[in-house]
């Protein structure tokens, strides 16, 4: 007899899930609530998808609030690797390339790894229920089979792999419905809340920055907090200026960190190549080629987009000043100070903090050490990577090893598992 999969989630995880489980030999269904599948994979790396990235320390770069959850997760991880997700991916025609070690397909378009996975479970005979909102999931111990209710209807199988993501960007479907669900079989869920995204800057920053908003720079950024200006993470790449606040990779890094209370804020350095001696003298002499009264914007428009420069020279009150000091502008070159408010919402967020704790799955399988037979993967679970394809192969590991281990596990099948998917009126 066949055993029975249902996959809740038709995202990175589930769709990867439900292929492993098909492979496995398993009949699965897909329950999807939106009405198509990978809506977020699509948005993934501007469209082009970052699906992984080659860096050898790859597996240490998770981070968790669970104690020894990152540890965990790079079991996980080490099952069904970088170099298995390449291979996987290649065997269904997608080619790839990388660049500073970030792996895109040849084709630059998300759109073409979305296609292959559903491809690839058209072949296997997975079946796919789209617009399908699951509101509850629970063990029926009469005939041993899982179920999960849509309005309705309860659809039944022997194993439940719950791979329904988080809340970030929930117009892509992940609402959080899966941290509900995930508490409905027993388990227990650590706040959500947004991971790689933009940081706000306290609300008497907000006027000034409108000046840079839309400039790009490039710089190394520290975020502190407390009176004592303790670090908290630091980080360097491109920063966006926006007028809420900062954008970019390297803040995007930075906002895991940002605390949920209490006073923070950024300090930048605009030239972190260069030590301030070096850019005071530089300063000097083109002072001393224009003259004493050259406007401070168009020096430090010498070293920082225009835009920048402007909201410089105003936040040091220097837009009017005749005289300059060369040593007063390199300093603040070197150490622009940002009050922090908090990070975007998760509309905005590219991945969640906070979720299942990974201690409630076993790192073996990721079967659910409170309900057997349950299956949890992808950002549901407490879990979450840096900006450069980790999240994905997060997504792409825990799916794979979920999938394989729900069809492989010993014991369930109810009498009707050979017929595939049950669907049955649900009973309230
Ligand atoms: C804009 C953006 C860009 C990103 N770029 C990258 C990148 O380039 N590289 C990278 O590694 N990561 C990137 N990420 C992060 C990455 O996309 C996610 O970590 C990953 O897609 C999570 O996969 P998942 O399967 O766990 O969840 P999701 O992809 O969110 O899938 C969950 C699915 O479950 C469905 N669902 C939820 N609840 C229910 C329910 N109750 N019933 C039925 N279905 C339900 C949802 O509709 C959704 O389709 C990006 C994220 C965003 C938002």
């Amino acid at each position: 007899m066949k055993r029975t999969v249902l996959v809740i989630g038709a995202g990175a995880s589930g769709m990867t899930a439900a292929a492993a489980a098909a492979r496995g030999g398993a009949s699965v269904t897909v329950i999807e609530g939106m009405k198509k599948p990978g809506r977020k994979l699509l948005l993934t790396g501007s469209g082009r998808c970052n699906l992984t990235n080659l860096d050898p320390g790859l597996v240490n770069r998770y981070a968790s609030d669970t104690e020894g959850g990152a540890g965990i997760a790079a079991d996980v991880i080490r099952r069904f690797g970088v170099r298995e997700t390449l291979a996987f991916f290649e065997e269904l025609g997608l080619h790839w390339t990388e660049r500073n070690g970030y792996v895109y397909p040849r084709s630059g378009q998300a759109q073409t790894v979305l296609s292959v996975l559903t491809e690839e479970m058209k072949r296997l005979g997975v079946k796919m229920k789209y617009d399908a909102h699951v509101q509850q999931i629970f063990f029926d111990r009469q005939t041993g089979l899982w179920n999960a209710r849509v309005g309705d209807w309860c659809y039944q199988a022997d194993r439940l792999i719950l791979a329904a993501g988080s809340k970030a960007y929930p117009s892509t479907g992940s609402d959080g419905s899966g941290y509900t669900l995930a508490r409905m079989a027993g388990h227990s869920c650590l706040p959500a809340r947004p991971a790689l995204s933009g940081i706000l800057a306290a609300d008497e920053e907000k006027r000034l920055l409108k000046t840079a908003e839309g400039a790009r720079t490039y710089g190394r950024v520290r975020l502190k907090a407390g009176a004592a200006g303790e670090v908290l993470k630091e980080d360097e790449g491109e920063i966006q200026w926006t007028a809420y606040g900062l954008s970019g990779i390297v803040i995007f890094q930075l906002s895991r960190s940002v605390p949920a209370a209490g006073e923070a804020f950024l300090e930048i350095d605009l030239v972190p190549d260069r030590e301030e001696e070096e850019i005071r003298p530089e300063i000097q002499k083109t002072i001393d080629h224009f003259g004493g009264t050259y406007s401070p914007r168009r020096l430090l428009e010498g070293y920082v987009h225009e835009r920048v420069a402007a909201y410089l020279a105003e936040k040091a009150g220097l837009q009017d000043r005749k005289e300059v000091c060369a040593g007063e502008l390199a300093r603040l070159l070197k150490n622009v100070r940002i009050g922090v408010k908090g990070v975007r919402s998760f509309e905005h967020s590219q991945v969640c903090a906070g979720g299942v704790p990974l201690r409630e799955v076993s790192p073996e399988t990721l079967e659910s050490r409170i309900s057997p037979g349950l299956y949890l993967a992808g950002e549901l679970l407490d879990i979450d990577g840096p900006c450069g394809g980790y999240n994905l192969q997060w997504a792409w590991s825990s799916g794979y090893v979920a999938g394989t281990q729900a069809a492989a596990a010993p014991g369930g099948t109810g009498p009707d598992a050979a017929a595939g998917m049950r669907k049955k009126p649900a009973q309230r």
